[in-house]
């Protein structure tokens, strides 16, 4: 299994990537934790008076008020009606069963209860019961009614919750296992894999029970599901011919529920994460493409005017810079994409104000962009030492091409102003034109001693 994650109590995930299948592989099982004392912070009043603060304010703002309310299944409906939800392997952004997955049909057919991380308030998780669902491992988000949902074509809600349930009482990756039998489904239907290949089964888009038998036998490694628990760049190696042109991946990283069709900030994101295909390596495109309270929120890093989508532009490219450098600056610090700006609740100053209340330091925004920037180039260093290069900062091939939804055209991603984009992101970072970093940005950056061999460029 190459998406296993790291899971705390049966329903909270470090997903991606696969580092559960990297603790497998160091023969670690798990890591348990007991404390005594306190942790004790800087300026106790003052973290008082933000989380007060927070618990006064969190309500009016409108994506974290949606959260709680209803969870990441209140963008099922709105990405359906901007014709941007993935569906069928990324073919379509338009799903006709995504009424039966949304947020509402939840509430109504098959919520349990609001759970959530320790003490957070907002409480954005909803557990699921009804029939054979065990709410004991919570319910699916966003990201996994998309995955095992439009993007398999199955608008069985207890189907999709129960394969929600099958990953997360596996530990896989949502996202992973959904895009890689959304491909073997593709796969299927396109005679790439016969019933010989699945042991009978139906693997076609739309049938939830091919798609719950499907995951079972992935999580143990069993029949096809040997094949689909290596991920989809694997399996389209094993399976040959067209099959890689179907893979949705960057650097071997399954594409999240987003089309960067129609958000070139999520194609800058998507090609160029260390981390492969990541939804929130920055910011998407479309609440900072009018006027208003989310635009507001960025001023503090000189971004003023809405933003076109699609376009992959200077002004597109300075945003994902730097909002990049802005959400890897949050992860260093550890809080929740779910609670900070600039969309959610915690202005950029905000953040700061906690970070100087639980630790004493006086950090601007300019640091914090120091330190998102830092680690971002970091991981650099170490892709390039493993042996990945500009070639790989790329997208499937498939969002190069257009798609058809709501009965209009969608092109696909420009492959010159992509190229172009880049070209413009390697030099903002201080990269050459290989997308190696120069040994004068490292010395900026106080890392010096990682200018070693061929990861640095002089
Ligand atoms: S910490 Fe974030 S993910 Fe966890 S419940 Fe709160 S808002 Fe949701």
């Amino acid at each position: 299994m190459r998406f296993a994650c790291i899971v705390n109590e049966l329903r909270h995930f470090v997903g991606r990537c696969g580092l559960g299948a990297v603790m497998g592989s160091k023969n670690l099982k798990a890591v348990a934790v007991r404390g005594t004392g306190k942790v004790g912070v800087a300026d106790p009043e003052g973290l008082k008076g933000l989380n007060r603060w927070f618990m006064d304010s969190y309500r009016e703002n409108p994506d974290v008020s949606g959260l709680s309310r209803y969870g990441t299944a209140q963008y099922i409906n709105s990405q359906n009606e901007t014709c941007q939800l993935p569906t069928r392997n990324f073919t379509t952004g338009f799903f006709e069963g995504a009424g039966r997955l949304s947020a509402e049909a939840i509430k109504e057919e098959v919520f349990a209860y609001d759970y959530g991380c320790y003490v957070c308030p907002v409480k954005c998780k909803k557990a699921v019961k009804g029939g054979d669902l065990d709410p004991d491992y919570g319910g699916p988000e966003y990201e996994g009614l998309g995955a095992l949902g439009s993007l398999c074509g199955v608008s069985d809600l207890k189907a999709v919750a129960k394969a929600n349930e099958i990953c997360n009482s596996a530990g896989m990756d949502v996202i992973s296992a959904g895009v890689t039998v959304a491909f073997a489904m593709e796969c299927f239907e396109k005679g790439l894999l016969g019933r010989e290949d699945t042991g009978g089964l139906d693997l076609r888009f739309g049938n939830g029970e091919a798609l719950v038998k499907a995951l079972e036998m992935t999580a143990d490694a069993e029949g096809v599901g040997r094949l689909l628990s290596q991920g989809v760049a694997r399996a389209a190696e094993e399976i040959g011919g067209r099959a890689k042109e179907l893979a949705m991946h960057v650097k071997g990283l399954e594409t999240p529920l987003h089309d960067p069709r129609r958000k070139g900030s999520l194609a800058l994101a998507y090609s160029l994460s260390p981390t492969g295909a990541d939804h929130l390596q920055g910011e998407h495109d479309h609440p900072f493409s009018k006027k208003g309270l989310y635009l507001e929120r960025l001023a503090p890093l000189g971004i003023n005017k809405p933003l076109v989508p699609e376009s992959l532009d200077q002004e597109k490219v300075r945003f994902f810079v730097l909002t990049q450098r802005w959400n890897s600056a949050g992860n260093c610090i550890g809080i929740c994409n779910f609670a900070r700006g600039p969309i959610r609740v915690l202005d950029l100053d905000k953040v700061a104000g906690y970070l100087k209340a639980v630790t004493g330091w006086d950090t601007s925004l300019e640091d914090l962009l120091t330190v998102g920037e830092r680690a971002i180039t970091m991981a650099r260093l170490f892709n390039i030492r493993e042996g990945f290069t500009a070639s790989d900062d790329t997208l499937p091939e498939r969002f190069f091409h257009h798609y058809e939804a709501c009965g209009r055209v969608y092109g696909g991603v420009n492959r010159e102003a992509f190229a172009d984009a880049l070209k413009r992101y390697y030099r903002l970072m201080g990269w050459d034109e290989e997308g190696v970093p120069e040994k004068k940005r490292l010395h900026e950056l106080g890392i010096d001693e990682m200018a070693t061999g061929e990861c640095t460029s002089a």
